[in-house]
C-alpha cells in the first residue's frame, strides 16, 4: 500500500508557523516513503473561505518546496458528501434534529446542574413522523446528527501511541447544518477514503474528532487510516500560538527576508526527540524524518531560534540555490564571491553591503594620522599579482616587519580601509577579490589621499 497523506487546510486565512507545520511534517513523511501529498482545501464553509486565501495557501507551499501532487477542493465534491449522507440516512445512522441553538443551551445547562456531562440526549430519535411534520409545517428546518456507536474506539496513533476514547461521552456530531450545508466532519471523511489516504497527520487538537472519523469511516464500511497527532506550536511563554498568528505568517517570514528551507528545516526539527537543525538538502531531512520523533509535548515557538536557523541555512547554501536570490533581490555576486560573504549572513539582503565591498564604492573611514601614515605605507608594500587567498598573509608579514604593528593595530586600519568595517569575512579570501586596484585606490583614500575612485 503506497503512502498518501493529505494536507487540509480551510482556506480562511493565510498559512502560518502552525498550520503549515502540519504541511511539513505531512510532506515530509510522503517524501520519505516515495508517497502522495495531496492539498485539499477544506472550503465548505462559504462564509469564511476565500478564493484568495486559497491561492494564497497555494503559492506560500511553492516556495516552502512543498508542491501537492494534487490539488482538491470540498467545494466541488459535494455530490460525493451528498450520496454518502443519504447512506448513512437510510441506515439510520444519520438522523433529523429540530432543536434550536437556545434549546440545546437550556439541555446542557440543565446536565451540567444535575451533574451530568452534557452530552446530546438523542431527544430527536424519539420524535414520530407526525412530530416532525408537525415541526417542518410550523418552519423548523432540521440539522442531521451521525449516531454514534456504543463503546470506544481506539487506535494506536504514530505519536500518541494507543488511544482510547469513549464515545459515551462524546454527542452525536452534527453533520449537516439546518441550512444543508455540511459540516467538516463528513467531508472529511468521505475524502480521506475516495482519495486512499493512508496517514492522516494533523494537530492533536483533533483527537477526538479522530474518534467520532473512526466510527464514521466504519458506518461508512471504510477501512480507517493510520493517524498521527503532533503537539501543537505554543508560543514562547506556553501559552496559544493562535493570538500572536498575525505576524508569524509564512508571507511575513518571506517579506522579512527568511529562506524557505529554514521555516521547513524549523517546522521538521522543532518539537522532536533531536535538536532544532538546517538542513539544505531536503531529501537528507525526509531520511531522517519519522513519524515516533514528534514529541507529545507541546513544542514552542521561538522567533530566535527560526532566525538563527535561517543564518545557518545561508552559510551552507550552494552557489547555485544562492545566485538566483540575490539576482531576484537585485544583488550580482559570483560563485566565489558568494562562498566568501555568506558566512556573515544572517539575512540574504545583507549580501548588498559585500556587493558594495566587493564591486561598488565604501566611504573611507575616519582615521588618526598614524593610521593614515601606516595605510600609505600598506599601498606601498603591496605585493605582486597576481593575487589569491596567501596574499594577504605575505603582505601583513612584511607590514609587520616594515612597522613592528602586530595584532589588532596590523589588521583593523586595513579591514577598516578596505570594507568601511570592524566585522566581515576572513580578510584573506576578500582580499583577491576586492583586487588589487580597489584595494589601492581604497588605502590611498582613507591614508588621505585621494586617488580616484574607491
Ligand atoms: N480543515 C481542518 C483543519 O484545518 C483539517 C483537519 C484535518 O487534517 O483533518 O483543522
Amino acid at each position: 500500500m503506497s503512502v498518501t497523506v493529505r494536507f487540509a487546510p480551510s482556506p480562511t486565512g493565510y498559512l502560518h508557523i502552525g498550520n503549515v507545520r502540519t504541511a511539513v511534517l505531512n510532506w515530509l513523511f510522503a517524501r520519505k516513503h516515495a508517497g502522495r501529498f495531496i492539498l485539499r482545501l477544506d472550503d465548505t464553509d462559504t462564509e469564511r473561505s476565500r478564493e484568495e486565501y486559497a491561492q494564497a495557501i497555494i503559492e506560500d507551499l511553492e516556495w516552502l518546496g512543498l508542491r501537492p501532487d494534487a490539488v482538491f477542493r470540498q467545494s466541488e465534491r459535494l455530490e460525493l458528501y451528498e450520496q454518502a449522507a443519504e447512506q448513512l440516512k437510510q441506515a439510520g445512522l444519520l438522523y433529523p434534529c429540530y432543536e434550536t441553538e437556545q434549546e440545546l443551551a437550556l439541555k446542557r445547562k440543565a446536565q451540567l446542574m444535575a451533574g451530568r456531562p452534557p452530552v446530546y440526549d438523542r431527544s430527536a430519535l424519539k420524535l414520530t413522523d407526525e412530530a416532525k411534520k408537525a415541526l417542518e409545517e410550523a418552519g423548523r428546518r432540521p440539522h442531521w446528527r451521525f449516531r454514534l456507536p456504543e463503546g470506544s474506539i481506539t487506535w494506536e496513533d504514530a505519536v500518541r501511541g494507543r488511544v482510547e476514547i469513549d464515545l459515551s461521552t462524546l454527542s452525536d456530531p452534527v453533520l449537516i447544518r439546518e441550512d444543508g450545508s455540511f459540516l467538516y466532519t463528513l467531508p472529511s471523511v468521505v475524502d480521506d477514503m475516495d482519495m486512499r489516504i493512508t496517514h492522516v497527520v494533523r494537530g492533536d487538537d483533533h483527537v477526538v474528532n479522530t474518534a467520532v472519523q473512526i466510527a464514521l469511516t466504519r458506518a461508512l464500511g471504510g477501512e480507517p487510516p493510520m493517524f498521527a497527532h503532533h503537539a501543537l506550536l505554543r508560543a514562547k511563554d506556553g501559552g496559544p500560538l493562535s493570538k500572536r498568528l498575525g505576524s508569524l505568517g509564512v508571507r511575513d517570514f518571506r517579506e522579512q527576508g527568511l529562506e524557505p528551507e529554514a521555516i521547513v528545516s524549523y517546522c521538521a526539527t522543532v518539537g522532536t526527540s533531536g535538536p532544532v537543525r538546517a538542513f539544505i538538502d531536503i531529501d537528507a531531512l525526509a531520511a531522517e524524518f519519522a513519524l515516533e520523533k514528534l514529541s507529545r509535548a507541546p513544542a514552542r515557538f521561538d522567533e530566535e531560534e527560526l532566525l538563527a536557523l535561517n543564518a545557518d541555512v545561508l552559510h551552507a547554501l550552494p552557489c547555485e540555490k544562492a545566485l538566483p536570490r540575490l539576482k531576484n533581490l537585485g544583488i550580482g555576486l559570483n560563485c566565489a564571491e558568494w562562498e566568501v560573504v555568506r558566512a556573515n549572513l544572517s539575512l540574504l539582503h545583507e549580501a548588498a553591503e559585500w556587493e558594495a565591498v566587493l564591486h561598488g564604492d565604501i566611504s573611507p573611514p575616519e582615521l588618526e594620522e598614524e593610521d593614515r601614515v601606516y595605510l600609505k605605507q600598506a599601498a606601498d608594500l603591496l605585493p605582486e599579482e597576481p593575487w589569491d587567498e596567501a596574499t594577504w598573509k605575505a603582505w601583513t608579514e612584511a607590514l609587520k616587519r616594515e612597522t613592528g604593528r602586530k595584532g589588532k593595530a596590523l589588521f583593523m586600519p586595513l579591514r577598516l580601509a578596505l570594507t568601511g568595517k570592524t566585522h566581515g569575512p576572513e580578510m584573506s579570501r576578500l582580499l583577491p577579490l576586492i583586487g588589487p586596484g580597489r584595494t589601492r585606490s581604497r588605502l590611498l583614500s582613507a591614508a588621505g589621499q585621494a586617488h580616484g575612485a574607491s
